[in-house]
């Protein structure tokens, strides 16, 4: 974070820059269309403006840039994440050292707790959960891992979701902890889901209990929104917010296009729609300081209808005397917000992915147009690399 923030430069505060609703210059001025104020969108819109000199057109059917990592303050002038909790963690020092020209940092830890029965027990599960959960009073890392071999109940290939928990820490755990709350996120059992869904949640035997042990994990001093205005913040970036790309004449279209919405909706859904799982966010803003210890409070129990609790002062470390929350409840319909990571949608998409490989003239990215359960800092390595790639194929003297 020290590094990070030693690089910083200096951020002018600049006012949103958003560009008129149906903006149309007519094609011929843009050289990219891009589909999508997101990450992957803004990341290629920066690149091809600054480095590579394109005039660009970047179009969102939403009021606002920043795609699911939009933040805005609400009534109260709290800073909420309107999509729900974004924490900024990763390995990627190139990740890193890109987001720095936009953004300075605060350095922040997330910290998870899970309510179970009575009890709100670290989340992933450490040596303090086990000690809770149990009434032991175990001191060493061996002592656990010796406790937890004792429970874990092996798994000959470990294939789903269900298989790596149980395999790692037995039934009753994976009951506790996984079981209720996977099915209520994805609307499935988790041994229907691939195993990297729950992989992502490690198991510890010592009393580390942040969420993330990335080397760099912070959050935008100014939030993501200020972040996103600062990278499209450039001359030859134009911005068309409430438009939907599929409403654009195609003759309107630059040469190239970057896709990053829904990869299936691009090819009208033509081999049947891909799944994806959706949110319903409830926000409220309560007249008190606090409202929880941790930023986030996760509801394993299948009997309550949201997954976890956000408090969002936490995050964001602002100063206020009320909070605001806000409640996820998995749904099938609405925004398409999870590509769901199981063996027949993957299948599924392959086959679009084939014809996203024949159509010329189109790159699709990000975490829709790529069907990937994808973190933001992977969806930016993933736009800087289609940026490079691009550079390599042009010729010499297109390179600014
Ligand atoms: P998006 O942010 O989805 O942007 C795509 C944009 O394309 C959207 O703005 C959409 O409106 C637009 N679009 C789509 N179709 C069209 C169209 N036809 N015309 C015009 N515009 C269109 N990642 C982390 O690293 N840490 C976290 O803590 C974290 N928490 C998350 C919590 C939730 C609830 C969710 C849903 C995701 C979370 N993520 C987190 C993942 C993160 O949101 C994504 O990795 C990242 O925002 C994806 O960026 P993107 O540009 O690929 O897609
Ligand atoms: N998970 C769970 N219980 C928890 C936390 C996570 O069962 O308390 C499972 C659940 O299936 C979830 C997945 O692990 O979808 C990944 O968790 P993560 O916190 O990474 O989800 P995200 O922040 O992407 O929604």
């Amino acid at each position: 974070v020290a590094e990070a923030i030693a690089r910083r430069k200096t951020i002018r505060p600049s006012p949103p820059r958003l560009g008129a609703p149906g903006i149309r210059r007519g094609a011929r001025q843009y050289d990219v269309t891009i589909c999508g104020a997101g990450f992957a969108g803004a990341v290629l819109a920066e690149r091809l403006a600054q480095s590579s000199g394109r005039r660009v057109l970047v179009v969102d059917r939403r009021d606002h840039i920043g795609g699911n990592a939009y933040d805005c303050r609400d009534a109260a002038g709290i800073l909420i994440h309107r999509y729900g909790p974004h924490i900024f963690h990763t390995n990627s020092d190139e990740v890193v050292a890109y987001l720095s020209r936009f953004t300075t940092w605060r350095p922040y830890e997330h910290r998870v707790l899970a309510q179970v029965g009575e009890q709100r027990l670290p989340m992933p599960i450490n040596r303090t959960t086990l000690n809770a959960l149990y009434g032991r009073s175990m001191a060493s890392d061996d002592e656990v891992s010796a406790f937890l071999a004792a429970q874990a109940e092996p798994v000959a290939e470990v294939r789903t979701a269900r298989d790596v928990v149980v395999n790692a820490v037995g039934r009753t755990l994976y009951e506790t902890f996984f079981e209720g709350y996977t099915r209520k996120q994805w609307g499935l059992d988790p041994s229907q889901l691939d195993k990297t869904v729950t992989a992502r949640v490690p198991t510890r035997t010592n009393d580390d209990d942040r969420y993330f042990t990335d080397s760099f994990q912070a959050m935008p001093t100014e939030g993501y929104t200020r972040m996103f205005e600062n990278m499209l913040d450039h001359p030859r970036i134009d911005l068309a917010l409430g438009v939907d790309f599929h409403s654009l004449p195609v003759q309107d279209r630059a040469p190239l296009t970057i896709y990053t919405g829904p990869i299936d909706t691009y090819f009208g859904h033509r081999f049947g729609p891909l799944p994806y799982r959706s949110l319903e966010f409830r926000h409220e803003t309560l007249n008190q300081r606090r409202f929880q210890e941790v930023g986030v409070v996760n509801y394993p129990a299948p009997d309550v209808p949201w997954t976890r609790v956000t408090e969002y002062k936490h995050l964001t470390g602002q100063v206020h005397p009320q909070t605001s929350i806000s409640y996820e409840i998995p749904s099938d319909t609405g925004d398409p917000y999870y590509p769901i990571p199981r063996p027949e949608n993957q299948a599924l998409f392959k086959r679009y992915q084939a014809l996203a490989d024949a159509e010329p003239g189109v790159i699709f990215a990000g975490r829709l147009g790529s069907y990937r359960y994808y973190n933001m800092d992977q969806v930016v390595g993933q736009a800087l690399a289609i940026h490079r790639r691009m550079v390599a194929q042009l010729p010499a003297a297109e390179v600014l």
